[in-house]
């Protein structure tokens, strides 16, 4: 009989603190497993040691692949190049900052086998402060109603699929990519298995505020027309009240009372049109911008190096 083979997929970005206890722990664990199995890492341009250090372990164990980034090109690009070389049967994505803990792969493996493509994570609880989660809790449930996808709340980044899902993510060719977004969209056989976290094994988080507001701001834009539909009902608005209001001016000049309109009121009127303007300009100017990126269908990654890698094995 055939062995099934796993791929872990795992983008690096500054993880030297981190990277040799992910190996260690997850091995542990993966020997236990009847299967096959190699990791994927993809350096999304780390400085520091994160490279030499997969290097040294990927020279004396084969089942180490590395890809190595040209530059800091964001996790989206690295998880996209990760599943793009991996080579197994299944794809199980993890962080290397040990969030998610390895001793839950053997639950995964066994819910893949239950005919599902692709078996996700949710965290039972976070471990983070009150103002983070109800960041979080806005963060999902605004995506949510303006995307229309069905995210759970507490997702974790530990998920696993088959090459069958894999095969159908590598279809998704544009550049704005919302991997998120991506997996809930793929409308494939999928369930969820709640999980425990831990606290970050070292190292920092790379997504403070500014970036994750940033990410919310792209996924927004990348799975959704409402912005471009809210501008056009809110310009109608505009529309109605000033005919309305310019009715109701006459109205009241004609037949009650002769007041004298001041400037300050019309100042205020055309200030606010014109930010209204701009603001709705520039959103649509935003999806041009996109638009304009995924016409130039430029390479999504740049890839420096790649160890223990077939050119011909990734599929
Ligand atoms: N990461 C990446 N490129 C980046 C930023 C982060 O590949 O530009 C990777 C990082 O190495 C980690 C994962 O994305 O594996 C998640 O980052 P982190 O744990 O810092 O985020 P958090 O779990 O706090 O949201
Ligand atoms: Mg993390």
């Amino acid at each position: 009989m055939m062995i099934p083979k796993l791929s872990l997929v795992v983008p690096v970005f500054f993880e030297e603190e981190c990277i040799l206890q992910f190996i260690r722990e997850t091995r542990a664990v993966l020997e236990t497993l009847p299967l096959e199995y190699e990791y994927v890492f993809v350096d999304d341009g780390s400085k520091d040691n994160t490279v030499a250090l997969i290097m040294e372990e990927a020279a004396k164990d084969k089942k180490i692949k590395l890809i190595v980034f040209s530059y800091n090109q964001g996790k989206q690009a690295a998880v996209s190049a990760g599943i793009r070389y991996a080579s197994g049967d299944y794809l199980l994505y993890m962080d290397p900052d040990l969030q998610d803990p390895p001793e839950e792969i053997p639950r995964f493996w066994e819910e893949i086998h239950k005919g599902y493509d692709l078996v996700f994570g949710v965290r039972k609880e976070k471990k983070d402060s009150l103002i983070n989660r109800l960041m979080s809790w806005v963060f999902w449930s605004v995506l949510e109603r303006f995307t229309g996808l069905k995210l759970p709340k507490g997702l974790a980044v530990m998920r696993i699929f088959n090459r069958n899902f894999a095969r159908q993510f590598l279809e998704y060719r544009e550049q704005n990519r919302f991997i998120e977004g991506i997996f809930m969209h793929i409308g494939k056989k999928r369930t969820q298995i709640l999980i425990n976290q831990r606290e970050r094994f070292a190292g920092t988080t790379k997504f403070r505020f500014r970036k994750k507001m940033q990410l919310a701001f792209d996924a927004i834009l990348d799975f959704s027309e409402i912005p471009l539909k809210m501008a056009v009902r809110m310009g109608l608005g505009f529309v109605a009240m000033g005919i309305l209001s310019l009715i109701a001016i006459v109205i009241l000049k004609v037949f009650f009372i002769d007041f004298q309109t001041g400037w300050p009121s019309l100042f205020s009127v055309v200030i606010f049109g014109t930010g209204m303007n701009l603001f709705f300009t520039g959103i649509a100017a935003i999806y041009i911008g996109k638009i304009y990126k995924e016409v130039k269908n430029r390479p999504l990654y740049s890839i420096d190096s790649i160890i223990n890698i077939e050119e011909n094995d990734g599929k």
